[in-house]
């Protein structure tokens, strides 16, 4: 099909100053001048040509033209759909959007002063942006200053590494931890991660705060070496998928554990579910680790994510049974159903199963009952500060 063209004349008009958005337009050829009206003179402020886009900018903040588009010699544009790019801009990252709607908005301001009319004529005339967009604005906003203090929490060191205790079954003690962060923040308090791990995910924030929790981890494992613990517990440290794809996981935990002079078996990497959809990578990151010694569990089993057709690839050490799981199943036999299905597939796979989130002792039975071999949960013990994990953790 044809592609609707628009063949302009020399001096014909694309649009005037003060007409509604419809569409912008793609330069095909000629040349379009862009004019705005100085004290009654018209002024020229561009010239675009092939390749340029034009009229873009009332399709973004979906205000009237703020110039007139004429054409300089004959053109030929290609009109396209308002909405085509609107819905783009009302998908992309809230705060990208804020500031390409911000500096539009003071080029607007800075254009029509250019034309001798004051700002409170402008914002009359314009409109100031509706109460909802203000609003999503500001959430933007107040997403850079929270991105901004935890920023600044991980430079001040406020982030704090806790650790939460799991009880072998078999060995009837505590033999390992799951390191969580907690960030302290000035005026909330302790903020869970998952409020702000999502937050440091949306940029490369999340690689240091990974960095920095591997190092608090192998502080621990020192400090517990240098009290006279003679048997280390392993530690799990989760890694999201930024981290896995923008830092090499593998050299960061050997020379975190090197460089304390740890068996880097002793830190464990926790993968969530989701990121098993790139097979060929989290196998290569199995087989990596393997050949280090490094553990890596299978983290949020069940959730939604995984491909069982691809699993039995994945030869994971441990698998997590989601917690969601674990608060159902003796309430609902269906529930239990599951589990049990899921506790014979993960012995199917020579892999430990990790419960999460036990909370009662019919739970960890029940669990026992089917020769789950890790119980993680409040039942056990919350994540503790450091001084905690001194004080309780068993030589
Ligand atoms: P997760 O890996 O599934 O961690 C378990 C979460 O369940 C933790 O929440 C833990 O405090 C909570 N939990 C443990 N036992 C129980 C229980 O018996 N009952 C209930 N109701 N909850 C329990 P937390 O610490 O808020 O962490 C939330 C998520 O944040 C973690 O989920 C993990 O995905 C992420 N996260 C935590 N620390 C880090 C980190 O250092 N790096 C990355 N990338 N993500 C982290
Ligand atoms: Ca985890
Ligand atoms: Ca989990």
């Amino acid at each position: 099909m044809a592609e609707s063209r628009w063949e302009l004349q020399v001096g014909e008009l694309v649009f005037s100053e003060g007409d509604p958005p419809t569409s912008a337009f793609l330069i095909e050829s000629g040349q379009i001048e862009i004019l705005t009206l100085q004290d009654g003179a018209p002024l020229r402020l561009s010239v675009l040509g092939a390749g340029d886009l034009l009229g873009e900018m009332a399709i973004i903040d979906a205000a009237p033209r703020t110039a007139t588009a004429r054409a300089l010699t004959a053109a030929s544009l290609i009109p396209i759909d308002g909405t085509q790019l609107s819905e783009r801009i009302e998908t992309s990252d809230p705060i990208v959007r804020a500031l390409l709607k911000g500096q539009l908005s003071r080029y607007r301001h800075a254009l029509h002063s250019l034309s001798g009319q004051d700002p409170a004529t402008y914002a009359i005339l314009h409109g100031e942006p509706e109460r909802g967009r203000r609003a999503q604005d500001e959430g933007a906003m107040a997403k850079i200053h929270l991105e901004t203090q935890l920023r600044n929490a991980l430079i001040n060191r406020t982030l704090e590494v806790r650790f939460q205790p799991i009880y072998d079954i078999p060995l009837q003690r505590i033999t390992g931890y799951e390191a969580l962060i907690r960030w302290s923040h000035p005026s909330r308090g302790p903020v869970s991660p998952a409020e702000f791990i999502a937050l440091a995910e949306e940029t490369s924030l999340i690689v240091p705060i990974g960095q920095y929790v591997l190092e608090r981890v192998a502080e621990a494992l020192v400090a517990l070496r240098d009290q006279g613990v003679a048997e280390l517990p392993w530690i799990a440290v989760n890694v999201s998928g930024r981290q896995f794809a923008e830092l090499d996981m593998l050299a960061a935990v050997r020379s975190a554990a090197l460089a304390a002079g740890l068996e880097p078996r002793l830190i464990k990497i926790e993968v969530t579910e989701s990121l098993t959809v790139d097979i060929e990578r989290i196998r290569t990151l199995i087989e990596r680790a393997h050949a280090e010694g490094v553990m890596v569990s299978l983290d949020d089993f069940g959730t939604g994510f995984s491909n069982l057709g691809h699993l039995h690839k994945l030869r994971f050490d441990s698998i997590k049974l989601d917690q969601g799981f674990v608060r159902q199943m003796l309430l609902a036999p269906r529930c239990m159903a599951i589990v049990k299905t899921i506790v014979a597939m993960v012995h199917g796979l020579e892999a430990d199963l990790i419960a999460e989130g036990v909370e009662t002792q019919a739970q960890f039975d029940a669990l026992a009952a089917m020769q789950c071999r890790y119980i993680q949960g409040y039942l056990i013990g919350k994540a503790q500060s450091l001084p905690e994990l001194f004080a309780n953790h068993l030589p």
